[in-house]
């Protein structure tokens, strides 16, 4: 684990978050949201996201896990990827969208839920599906 990088890049109405968690045993987690305000008002809201679990496949400059290729093999991310909050389930494809996916409402997952589901799957074993709730759409 190492401190997040808090990049601001319009004080203070739009900024960006980037937190990995990095594992002993080669996985990691990445969560990234970028926040902007609704217009003409004060408040912000959560626009993109990605919250990533899979194994490290790339490592930056300083030698800390980073994102690799879209393709490298992933257990689960949730993102915003092209549009709509969607589901990748062991792989990059399929792009699982809402109505794919029964017993979860995906754009209700915060970062603090992910990293805590990541966290009990890690030391339970115990899958996804069963953590989250949710059956997908081919029968996972
Ligand atoms: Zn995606």
């Amino acid at each position: 684990m190492r401190e997040p990088v808090w990049l601001v890049l319009h004080v203070p109405f739009s900024w960006t978050v980037n937190v990995v968690f990095e594992f002993d045993d080669n996985n990691y987690i990445q969560v990234w949201e970028s926040y902007d305000r609704f217009a003409k008002l004060q408040i912000c809201r959560r626009i993109q996201w990605s919250y990533h679990y899979g194994r490290v496949m790339a490592k930056d400059e300083l030698g800390y896990a980073t994102q690799g290729s879209p393709d490298d093999p992933l257990e689960i991310r949730i993102d915003t990827c092209g549009g709509e909050p969607h589901l990748h389930y062991r792989q990059r494809e399929p792009h699982y969208s809402q109505d794919q996916v029964r017993g979860l409402t995906i754009k209700s997952i915060e970062a603090i839920e992910f990293i805590k589901t990541v966290l009990k799957h890690r030391s339970t074993k115990k899958t996804f599906q069963k953590l989250m709730g949710f059956k997908l759409s081919n029968g996972e």
